[in-house]
Protein backbone atom coordinates (compact mmCIF):
# COMPACT_ATOMS: atom_id res chain seq x y z
CA UNK A 1 0.00 0.00 0.00
CA UNK A 2 1.22 3.31 -0.30
CA UNK A 3 2.83 5.01 2.20
CA UNK A 4 0.95 7.15 4.55
CA UNK A 5 3.94 9.36 5.73
CA UNK A 6 4.71 11.02 2.36
CA UNK A 7 2.69 13.53 0.97
CA UNK A 8 1.99 12.06 -2.31
CA UNK A 9 2.49 8.38 -2.31
CA UNK A 10 1.37 5.65 -5.05
CA UNK A 11 2.11 1.84 -5.72
CA UNK A 12 1.95 -0.25 -8.48
CA UNK A 13 0.07 2.38 -11.14
CA UNK A 14 -0.45 0.67 -14.46
CA UNK A 15 -1.64 2.47 -17.50
CA UNK A 16 -2.71 1.53 -20.75
CA UNK A 17 -3.99 2.76 -23.90
CA UNK A 18 -5.41 0.23 -26.33
CA UNK A 19 -2.41 -2.42 -26.58
CA UNK A 20 0.13 0.57 -25.03
CA UNK A 21 1.23 0.30 -21.75
CA UNK A 22 2.43 3.82 -20.88
CA UNK A 23 3.40 2.92 -17.26
CA UNK A 24 3.44 -0.57 -16.21
CA UNK A 25 3.68 -0.71 -11.78
CA UNK A 26 5.13 2.23 -11.17
CA UNK A 27 5.86 3.07 -7.43
CA UNK A 28 6.75 6.77 -6.41
CA UNK A 29 7.14 8.80 -3.28
CA UNK A 30 6.99 12.91 -2.84
CA UNK A 31 7.66 14.12 0.53
CA UNK A 32 6.79 17.27 2.17
CA UNK A 33 7.63 20.37 0.26
CA UNK A 34 10.32 18.39 -1.94
CA UNK A 35 11.04 18.98 -5.90
CA UNK A 36 11.31 15.65 -7.80
CA UNK A 37 12.34 15.12 -10.97
CA UNK A 38 10.69 12.72 -13.53
CA UNK A 39 13.24 12.11 -16.36
CA UNK A 40 13.45 9.85 -19.54
CA UNK A 41 13.40 9.91 -22.73
CA UNK A 42 10.44 10.93 -25.26
CA UNK A 43 7.58 8.09 -25.26
CA UNK A 44 8.81 7.03 -22.38
CA UNK A 45 5.68 7.50 -19.87
CA UNK A 46 6.51 10.59 -17.88
CA UNK A 47 3.62 12.73 -19.08
CA UNK A 48 1.33 9.39 -18.48
CA UNK A 49 2.74 9.10 -14.55
CA UNK A 50 2.24 12.89 -14.21
CA UNK A 51 -1.14 12.90 -15.42
CA UNK A 52 -1.83 9.35 -13.16
CA UNK A 53 -0.73 10.61 -10.37
CA UNK A 54 -1.96 14.11 -10.16
CA UNK A 55 -5.82 12.38 -11.57
CA UNK A 56 -6.12 14.38 -14.46
CA UNK A 57 -6.19 10.68 -15.63
CA UNK A 58 -8.02 7.58 -13.98
CA UNK A 59 -5.10 4.64 -13.75
CA UNK A 60 -6.02 1.47 -14.51
CA UNK A 61 -4.36 -0.67 -11.89
CA UNK A 62 -2.09 1.04 -8.36
CA UNK A 63 -3.11 2.89 -4.97
CA UNK A 64 -2.85 6.87 -4.40
CA UNK A 65 -2.81 8.71 -1.43
CA UNK A 66 -2.38 12.19 -0.93
CA UNK A 67 -1.71 12.79 2.77
CA UNK A 68 -2.11 9.58 3.62
CA UNK A 69 -6.05 9.23 1.83
CA UNK A 70 -6.78 7.02 -0.69
CA UNK A 71 -7.37 9.38 -4.04
CA UNK A 72 -7.13 6.19 -6.37
CA UNK A 73 -10.90 5.20 -6.77
CA UNK A 74 -12.81 9.16 -7.41
CA UNK A 75 -14.44 9.87 -10.19
CA UNK A 76 -13.88 12.22 -12.81
CA UNK A 77 -15.91 15.30 -10.76
CA UNK A 78 -14.06 14.27 -7.32
CA UNK A 79 -11.00 13.68 -9.33
CA UNK A 80 -11.49 17.57 -11.13
CA UNK A 81 -12.81 18.63 -7.48
CA UNK A 82 -9.17 17.02 -5.76
CA UNK A 83 -7.05 18.81 -8.46
CA UNK A 84 -8.72 22.38 -8.01
CA UNK A 85 -8.19 22.06 -4.32
CA UNK A 86 -4.91 20.58 -3.91
CA UNK A 87 -3.01 20.82 -6.89
CA UNK A 88 -1.73 23.34 -9.03
CA UNK A 89 -0.25 22.95 -12.71
CA UNK A 90 2.49 24.06 -15.26
CA UNK A 91 2.43 23.09 -18.43
CA UNK A 92 4.95 23.84 -21.40
CA UNK A 93 2.52 26.21 -22.89
CA UNK A 94 -1.23 27.17 -23.49
CA UNK A 95 -2.50 26.78 -19.80
CA UNK A 96 -3.57 30.24 -19.78
CA UNK A 97 -6.38 31.77 -21.38
CA UNK A 98 -5.92 34.02 -24.11
CA UNK A 99 -8.70 35.85 -23.93
CA UNK A 100 -8.09 36.95 -20.82
CA UNK A 101 -5.36 39.83 -18.78
CA UNK A 102 -2.89 37.76 -16.77
CA UNK A 103 -4.42 38.99 -13.47
CA UNK A 104 -7.75 37.56 -14.34
CA UNK A 105 -5.60 34.34 -15.54
CA UNK A 106 -3.99 34.23 -12.46
CA UNK A 107 -7.42 35.24 -10.69
CA UNK A 108 -9.29 32.38 -11.71
CA UNK A 109 -8.68 29.07 -10.03
CA UNK A 110 -8.89 31.21 -6.91
CA UNK A 111 -12.76 32.46 -7.90
CA UNK A 112 -13.61 28.62 -8.83
CA UNK A 113 -12.49 27.51 -5.00
CA UNK A 114 -15.02 30.20 -4.07
CA UNK A 115 -12.64 34.17 -3.14
CA UNK A 116 -14.65 36.64 -4.46
CA UNK A 117 -13.13 38.51 -7.71
CA UNK A 118 -12.07 41.42 -5.29
CA UNK A 119 -10.13 39.35 -3.19
CA UNK A 120 -8.90 36.71 -5.95
CA UNK A 121 -7.44 39.70 -8.11
CA UNK A 122 -5.90 41.24 -5.22
CA UNK A 123 -4.01 38.36 -4.35
CA UNK A 124 -3.53 37.43 -8.32
CA UNK A 125 -1.99 41.15 -8.45
CA UNK A 126 0.36 39.64 -5.26
CA UNK A 127 1.60 36.43 -6.56
CA UNK A 128 2.27 38.50 -10.13
CA UNK A 129 4.10 41.23 -7.92
CA UNK A 130 6.43 38.53 -6.08
CA UNK A 131 6.82 37.08 -9.77
CA UNK A 132 8.70 40.22 -11.26
CA UNK A 133 5.35 40.86 -13.29
CA UNK A 134 4.06 44.01 -11.74
CA UNK A 135 2.76 46.53 -14.75
CA UNK A 136 2.00 43.07 -16.58
CA UNK A 137 -1.27 42.26 -14.81
CA UNK A 138 -3.68 43.79 -17.52
CA UNK A 139 -1.63 42.29 -20.34
CA UNK A 140 -3.41 39.19 -22.34
CA UNK A 141 -0.85 36.15 -22.54
CA UNK A 142 -0.48 37.32 -26.34
CA UNK A 143 1.59 40.38 -25.06
CA UNK A 144 3.57 38.35 -23.17
CA UNK A 145 6.98 36.92 -23.72
CA UNK A 146 7.70 33.14 -23.08
CA UNK A 147 8.83 33.40 -19.96
CA UNK A 148 6.64 36.19 -18.80
CA UNK A 149 3.91 33.63 -19.69
CA UNK A 150 5.56 31.15 -17.74
CA UNK A 151 6.09 33.11 -14.55
CA UNK A 152 1.81 33.91 -14.95
CA UNK A 153 0.98 29.90 -15.26
CA UNK A 154 3.48 29.72 -12.03
CA UNK A 155 1.20 32.28 -10.25
CA UNK A 156 -1.69 30.95 -11.56
CA UNK A 157 -0.35 27.73 -9.88
CA UNK A 158 0.13 28.82 -6.87
CA UNK A 159 -2.46 31.48 -5.52
CA UNK A 160 -4.71 28.30 -4.30
CA UNK A 161 -2.07 27.25 -1.79
CA UNK A 162 -1.47 23.94 -3.47
CA UNK A 163 -0.24 20.66 -1.76
CA UNK A 164 2.07 19.77 -4.95
CA UNK A 165 2.75 22.14 -8.47
CA UNK A 166 3.15 19.55 -11.11
CA UNK A 167 4.74 20.92 -14.07
CA UNK A 168 5.12 18.83 -16.78
CA UNK A 169 8.20 20.41 -19.18
CA UNK A 170 7.44 23.64 -18.03
CA UNK A 171 10.84 25.04 -20.07
CA UNK A 172 9.85 23.18 -23.31
CA UNK A 173 8.82 25.89 -25.37
CA UNK A 174 11.68 28.27 -23.81
CA UNK A 175 15.26 29.35 -24.76
CA UNK A 176 18.00 27.87 -22.84
CA UNK A 177 18.32 31.35 -20.87
CA UNK A 178 14.91 31.89 -20.20
CA UNK A 179 14.20 27.99 -18.89
CA UNK A 180 17.22 28.69 -16.30
CA UNK A 181 15.19 31.69 -15.07
CA UNK A 182 11.75 29.99 -15.26
CA UNK A 183 13.01 26.80 -13.41
CA UNK A 184 14.56 29.29 -10.50
CA UNK A 185 11.82 30.81 -9.74
CA UNK A 186 9.45 28.24 -10.12
CA UNK A 187 11.39 25.90 -7.50
CA UNK A 188 11.98 29.22 -5.30
CA UNK A 189 7.89 30.39 -4.69
CA UNK A 190 7.00 26.37 -4.78
CA UNK A 191 9.47 25.96 -2.02
CA UNK A 192 8.75 29.28 -0.26
CA UNK A 193 4.74 28.21 -0.56
CA UNK A 194 5.25 25.25 1.24
CA UNK A 195 4.60 22.96 -2.13
CA UNK A 196 5.86 19.59 -3.01
CA UNK A 197 7.52 20.00 -6.86
CA UNK A 198 6.62 16.57 -9.30
CA UNK A 199 8.88 17.94 -12.45
CA UNK A 200 8.53 16.17 -15.79
CA UNK A 201 11.31 16.85 -17.84
CA UNK A 202 13.35 15.04 -20.83
CA UNK A 203 16.40 17.83 -20.26
CA UNK A 204 18.81 16.61 -17.66
CA UNK A 205 19.84 20.63 -17.10
CA UNK A 206 16.48 21.32 -16.05
CA UNK A 207 16.18 18.26 -13.78
CA UNK A 208 19.11 19.53 -12.40
CA UNK A 209 17.09 22.37 -10.30
CA UNK A 210 15.28 19.43 -7.85
CA UNK A 211 17.49 17.91 -5.51
CA UNK A 212 15.75 14.19 -6.16
CA UNK A 213 15.01 12.60 -9.44
CA UNK A 214 13.58 9.02 -10.88
CA UNK A 215 14.14 8.56 -14.63
CA UNK A 216 11.57 6.68 -16.49
CA UNK A 217 12.13 4.13 -19.59
CA UNK A 218 9.38 2.18 -21.30
CA UNK A 219 6.71 2.72 -18.23
CA UNK A 220 9.30 1.49 -15.50
CA UNK A 221 11.21 3.45 -13.30
CA UNK A 222 14.90 2.22 -14.10
CA UNK A 223 16.78 4.37 -11.59
CA UNK A 224 16.22 6.78 -8.62
CA UNK A 225 18.69 9.17 -6.87
CA UNK A 226 19.89 12.32 -5.87
CA UNK A 227 20.36 15.14 -9.08
CA UNK A 228 23.82 16.06 -10.55
P1 LIG B 1 6.48 11.15 -22.36
O1 LIG B 1 5.74 12.20 -21.61
O2 LIG B 1 7.59 10.51 -21.59
O3 LIG B 1 6.96 11.64 -23.69
P2 LIG B 1 3.89 9.86 -22.55
O4 LIG B 1 3.49 9.58 -21.16
O5 LIG B 1 3.25 11.02 -23.23
O6 LIG B 1 5.47 9.95 -22.67
O7 LIG B 1 3.55 8.59 -23.46
C1 LIG B 1 3.91 7.26 -23.04
C2 LIG B 1 3.33 6.28 -24.07
O8 LIG B 1 1.91 6.30 -24.01
C3 LIG B 1 3.71 6.59 -25.51
O9 LIG B 1 3.85 5.39 -26.21
C4 LIG B 1 2.50 7.36 -26.01
O10 LIG B 1 2.36 7.24 -27.40
C5 LIG B 1 1.36 6.68 -25.26
N1 LIG B 1 0.23 7.61 -24.98
C6 LIG B 1 0.26 8.66 -24.16
N2 LIG B 1 -0.95 9.26 -24.10
C7 LIG B 1 -1.76 8.56 -24.92
C8 LIG B 1 -3.14 8.66 -25.31
N3 LIG B 1 -3.92 9.61 -24.80
N4 LIG B 1 -3.62 7.75 -26.18
C9 LIG B 1 -2.83 6.78 -26.66
N5 LIG B 1 -1.53 6.61 -26.35
C10 LIG B 1 -0.99 7.48 -25.50
MG1 LIG C 1 5.42 14.21 -22.10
Amino acid sequence: PPAVHARLAARGLVKRFGTTTALAGVDVDVADGEALAVTGPSGSGKSTLLHCLAGILPADEGAIRLRGQDVSRLNEAKRSLLRRKHYGFVFQFGQLLAELPAEENVALPAMLLGASRDDATRRAREWLGRLGLSGMEGRRPGELSGGQAQRVAVARALITGPSVVFADEPTGALDQATGHEVMQILTETTRAAGASLVLVTHDEDVAAWCPRRIEVRDGHIVSRGASR
